[in-house]
């Protein structure tokens, strides 16, 4: 069912108008700011071949053309690895589908389609993409500060300034703190953002960049909003050897078939890199400090419900 009168109500609220308002002021910031670090924005992949393999996620989301199958985005990673080919820093406004399970519909944190502002670094390592993303995430929060006083005072929203470097916490210390499901009780438990390092090899895809010398523990971070908004972004080190991209696929239990255009790109040659994508929305959603997502965005898709 569609709730037409309801949706008009929303589209004509002074509420989602002042959130859409910040999050263009944030994305031209971010862009601001990524220009001046050499980096240049490449226009998004919405159908490919190949799309992140998001083992969660069991709708594939595949659109026929011309008799070949093509996936709808689920993260650009695979593109951003290639694209590395071309542009030595690269960032993208990428929309991604997830067909989330319907229970998380209110959540507060997931819609169906959103956007990251995901970026990759040929040669780069975790440590310095972590300074890159502590260094962006303080400026975008200045500049709110600076140029969203109304809209911040319309929320009811006080943002501290947020001064790196932000505490690190291992993904076995987590758990070991805040049981398996760390996410939310970390995230309440902090006053500034937290990085979590170092996650186990099972609990991620297959392109997070195994350490060598750590067998089973992964090069890879994710920050963690604080009061309780949860995860910010995910990223890491990737894997860019041909031998080792296809013993990770093998491990698990993917076919290679599936990622044989990747492949055969990656027997090619890929360049080391790091990078990260960082939720538009769900940005939006911790500098407004919205209980719910959907009201960070027109045409919002919560999962499990009808949308425009
Ligand atoms: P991932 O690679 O799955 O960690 O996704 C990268 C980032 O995108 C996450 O850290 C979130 O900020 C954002 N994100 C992931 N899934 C969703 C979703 N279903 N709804 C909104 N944002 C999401
Ligand atoms: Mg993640």
């Amino acid at each position: 069912m569609f709730e037409l009168d309801q949706y008009l109500q929303d589209l004509k609220s002074e509420k989602i108008k002042l959130a859409v308002g910040v999050q263009a002021k944030i994305i031209q910031a971010a862009r601001d700011f990524l220009t001046k670090e050499g980096f240049t924005e490449i226009l998004p992949v919405i159908i490919s071949p190949i799309t992140d393999p998001l083992a969660d996620y069991r709708v594939r989301g595949e659109v026929e053309c011309y008799g070949f199958k093509y996936q709808i985005t689920k993260s650009m990673i695979f593109h951003k690895q290639i694209a590395l080919h071309t542009f030595p820093k690269i960032f993208c406004l990428s929309p991604n589908v997830r067909i989330e399970p319907a229970e998380r519909k209110n959540s507060g944190r997931h819609l169906i389609e959103f956007v990251q502002l995901d970026l990759e670094v040929r040669e780069a390592s975790r440590e310095e993409i972590i300074g890159l993303g502590e260094r962006l995430f303080s400026y975008l929060i200045a500049r709110v500060k600076d140029t969203c006083q109304e809209e911040l005072k319309f929320f009811g929203r006080q943002l501290p300034d947020f001064i790196p470097p932000f505490p690190r916490l291992s993904y076995q210390e987590a758990i070991t703190s805040y049981g398996e499901n760390f996410e939310l009780a970390l995230s309440r438990d902090v006053s500034q953002p937290v990085w979590l390092v170092d996650f186990p090899l099972e609990v991620r895809e297959f392109y997070d960049r195994e350490d060598a010398g750590r067998p089973g523990v992964l090069v890879d971070m994710d920050l963690i909003y604080p009061e309780g908004f949860g995860e910010a972004l995910s990223g890491g080190e990737r894997e860019y050897q041909y031998e080792r991209i296809k013993e990770r696929i093998q491990k698990k239990g993917i076919s290679l078939e599936a990622y044989d255009l990747y492949l055969k790109f990656a027997a090619r040659g890929l360049y080391p890199s790091a990078g990260f994508g960082f939720g538009i929305e769900r940005l939006t959603r911790f500098v407004c400090g919205l209980s719910d997502i959907a009201e960070t965005r027109l045409f919002a898709k919560k999962p499990g419900v009808y949308s425009l």
